[in-house]
C-alpha cells in the first residue's frame, strides 16, 4: 500500500467503498477474459477466423484491464478478490457461457458484456471525478478500450448480418 497515495483519496471519499467497486470491476474483467477466450476457441460459422482473431485480442485486453485494476487495488491497500468463486457474486456484469458456438450468438453475448463494462467504468468515473484522479484516469483508459471493443464487435456483427442477407 502507498500510505500517502491512499491518504489523498481518503480525504475525499470512502476508500473501502472505492475498493469494493474496483474489485467488482476486477471480477468482471476475469469473467470477460474467459468468455472471450473460450468463445474464440469454440466459434463456428461464417467469418469465424476474423471474429476469433478479434475475440482473442479482446481476451488479452480484458486481462490487461485486470492487471491495471490489481495494481490500483494494491496501491490503495486493498486485497484483489482472492477466490475465483467470488467473481460471479461480485461482478456487476453477467457471464454468458459460450454454449451456442454460432458466431452471431457469441458476438451478441460479448456486445452485451461490453455494454455492461462501459456502464461500469462510466460509474467508476462519476464516483471518482475530482476525488481520486488516479482511479479516474485508470477508468478512463479502460473505458476508452471498452468503447472500442463494443464498436469492433458491432461492426463485425453488421458484416455478418449483411453476409447472411439480414437487416443489420
Ligand atoms: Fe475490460
Ligand atoms: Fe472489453
Ligand atoms: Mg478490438
Amino acid at each position: 500500500m502507498g500510505t500517502r497515495g491512499r491518504e489523498i483519496v481518503g480525504m475525499n471519499m470512502d476508500v473501502d467503498e472505492l475498493l469494493r467497486l474496483l474489485n467488482a470491476a476486477y471480477a468482471s474483467e476475469w469473467l470477460a477474459y474467459y468468455q472471450y477466450w473460450l468463445g474464440a476457441k469454440v466459434l463456428k460459422g461464417p467469418m469465424k477466423d476474423a471474429v476469433a482473431a478479434e475475440l482473442t485480442l479482446h481476451a488479452n485486453e480484458e486481462l490487461a484491464h485486470a492487471v491495471l485494476l490489481t495494481t490500483r487495488i494494491l496501491q490503495l491497500g486493498g486485497t484483489p478478490v482472492p477466490n475465483p468463486l467470488q467473481w460471479f457474486e461480485l461482478s456487476p456484469c453477467s457471464y454468458d457461457a459460450p454454449t451456442d458456438p454460432f458466431v452471431g450468438v457469441i458476438l451478441d453475448q460479448n456486445i452485451s458484456g461490453e455494454q455492461c463494462a462501459i456502464s461500469t467504468y462510466k460509474s467508476l468515473m462519476d464516483v471518482t471525478k475530482d476525488k481520486d484522479m488516479v482511479t479516474y484516469n485508470l477508468a478512463l483508459t479502460i473505458l476508452t478500450q471498452e468503447v472500442e471493443h463494443e464498436e469492433d464487435l458491432q461492426s463485425l456483427k453488421e458484416d455478418l448480418d449483411l453476409m447472411l442477407g439480414r437487416q443489420a
